[in-house]
């Protein structure tokens, strides 16, 4: 343990030692073109002539003819895909389309904004008609230009249902193989913009579907040259994005097939009108138009100006502009970051050695008590095949639909019936399970530890999300107390409940709609089955550990098990 202390704390030494300078690209010196008065007029044509333009509206395809109409306009060779996606268990026809710009070379860059819009808005002039309309007077001025590269101008459908539109188009596009960067305009028009925020996480990939460096880097640099700011992700949100996976905007499916790619939006936003009616032009601002549009100018003719964009590094942390952890890095300080836990179960493990027969029977009672939340999710998965819960083709419904708020009765009691009948028998099945202070808490250890490595592999940035559960869990059972233990216990579960509540927050869900909408992810595989069989490995640990607090402590002599009650251990 106190090796490990020790090497924490040498850690940040290391950082030093090891960093290496940031991949940048040069920043063109070319004056920007961008005219903010055509960006606004696209932004309101989009916004006021083609209200309600949310998935499978008319306005929805009359806004894609639009679109067509004005690239065609200025002479851009464009392209349709027509697919459908199933939300609220119906069938929805969308639609993107594609301007292209050819240049010398067959090397793409494709700038995008959604041109959908929540359900629940009239106008969606920031979100995302100000993107579109951003996006277009760049196919504008850059289809008068010469160019090395060449550019796609993308307006995607289906953003608000799980970046559909984006997805489909990386996944379909005839030269997918030749985008070598991409990035989306989203809520770039408030009148309130003081700078530029950036997402740059991946949709449902691992630790690597990320954007890279280097475009995170050409985003800052750019604004600078141009006297805005553009704000790289802190290392809250970079923990957050790469956590979660969920991609709030369309770079996420970009990301996924490592296809580096960012999204730029205004800061700060207005929570009362996003996604209502309010979202309307009396907002939107040719100033904040223009930050956006110059900014996303001036990465396109830096990208297009430098010979080789560089490669690499989509597994890392940006500490700041001169300070990053690289890959390896990022993997030993989350190495570091277990240790304790795995001195801790391989010392409480070897400890056990010789009655290996009681950590197999505790490992049983673990099984039981896994059961019922197995069984819970399997009815879960059920409910949505046969159509007794909404389905969805990725993700649920976007922020403030009204279907939050409306919880399906049926289906959750289905789920929880099943828990409770299947968590009944399993309780009185563990009953029968021979009992041993310290072997439990080996296996609970042992289950923390799986749990840890687990994510290690698939996504090693989600290790943070365990630490509660680590630091806490480690001193169970050292504590003497009772009480103590039991707070340690339950403890990490809290904090896993105040980032629900998080969640719930951003969401404006309250603590009911927070428990629908987890069930919604949980249907809609959002939540991976990997990682909600990770979740229900901790919270069978964390019922066991709970357990032990009521039970006898280990610093009570415990009669060594006889051979009559070994035998009873196979006998549950
Ligand atoms: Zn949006």
């Amino acid at each position: 343990m106190a090796i490990s202390i020790a090497i924490l704390i040498a850690f940040p030494l290391c950082i030093f030692l090891t960093s290496e300078p940031q991949p940048h690209i040069k920043i063109s010196t070319q004056t920007p073109a961008f005219d903010e008065e055509k960006a606004y007029d696209f932004t309101r044509t989009l916004s006021q002539n083609f209200t309600r333009r949310n998935v499978g509206a008319v306005n929805d395809s009359k806004s894609a003819d639009w679109c067509a109409e004005t690239m065609r306009s200025f002479g851009l060779e464009v392209h349709r895909q027509n697919f459908t996606a199933t939300l609220y268990s119906k069938k929805f026809d969308l639609q993107n389309v594609y301007g292209i710009s050819r240049g010398k070379s067959n090397e793409i860059i494709v700038v995008m904004a959604h041109r959908d819009a929540a359900p629940t808005t009239l106008e969606g002039a920031n979100d995302d008609a100000s993107g579109v309309g951003a996006m277009l007077e760049l196919a504008r001025i850059f289809s008068m230009q010469n160019h090395t590269l060449t550019l796609v101008f993308l307006a995607t459908d289906g953003e608000e249902y799980g970046m559909l539109g984006a997805k489909y188009f990386v996944e379909n596009f005839p030269q997918r193989g030749e985008i070598v960067a991409s990035f989306e305009l989203d809520m770039v028009g408030l009148n309130v913009t003081e700078y530029l925020g950036i997402h740059a996480g991946g949709q449902l990939g691992g630790a690597d579907s990320y954007a890279n460096l280097w475009l995170i880097n050409l985003a800052v640099d750019a604004g600078r040259a141009l006297n805005y700011t553009v704000a790289a992700p802190g290392l809250d949100m970079q923990f957050f994005e790469h956590i979660t996976q969920i991609s709030w905007v369309d770079q996420g499916p970009f990301n996924r097939q490592g296809i580096p790619s960012i999204t730029l939006g205004g800061q700060p936003t207005i929570e009362r009108i996003y996604h209502t009616l309010d979202d309307a032009m009396d907002y939107i601002s040719g100033r904040a138009l223009k930050m956006g549009g110059e900014t996303a100018e001036k990465m396109v003719l830096s990208m297009d100006e430098a010979a080789v964009l560089p490669r690499g590094t989509r597994v890392y942390l940006r500490i700041n502009d001169n300070l990053y952890l690289s890959e390896s890095m990022v993997y030993l300080l989350m190495f570091y970051a277990m240790l304790p836990l795995l001195l801790k179960t391989f010392l409480c493990v070897s400890k056990q050695k010789t009655e290996s027969s009681v950590l197999k029977s505790e490992t049983v009672r673990l099984l039981l008590v896994l059961i019922p939340f197995i069984v819970a999710l399997i009815v879960l998965y059920s409910t949505v095949q046969f159509g007794l819960l909404s389905r969805f083709e990725l993700y649920p419904p976007p922020p403030k639909d009204p279907f939050l708020y409306d919880l399906q009765e049926v289906p959750l009691a289905l789920v929880l019936a099943a828990f409770l009948v299947s968590g009944a028998l399993a309780f009185i099945a563990q009953r029968k399970v021979f009992s041993n202070y310290d072997a439990r808490l080996c296996v609970c250890l042992l289950a923390l530890s799986f749990a840890s490595l687990a994510t290690f592999v698939l996504n090693v940035f989600a290790v943070v999300a365990l630490l509660p559960f680590i630091y806490f869990w480690i001193p169970v059972g050292v504590a003497k107390k009772r009480a103590l233990n039991f707070v340690l216990a339950v403890l990490p579960f809290f904090i896993a409940v105040a980032g629900l509540a998080f969640l719930g927050q951003i969401m404006e869900l309250d603590a009911k709609g927070s428990i629908w909408y987890v069930v919604l992810l949980l249907s809609t595989e959002m939540i991976t089955p990997a990682s909600a069989l990770l979740f229900i490995v901790l919270a069978s640990a964390g019922a066991l550990l709970l357990s032990l607090a009521f039970s006898q402590s280990s610093s009570e002599p415990a009669a060594p098990p006889t051979v009559s009650r070994r035998n009873r251990t196979f006998k549950p």
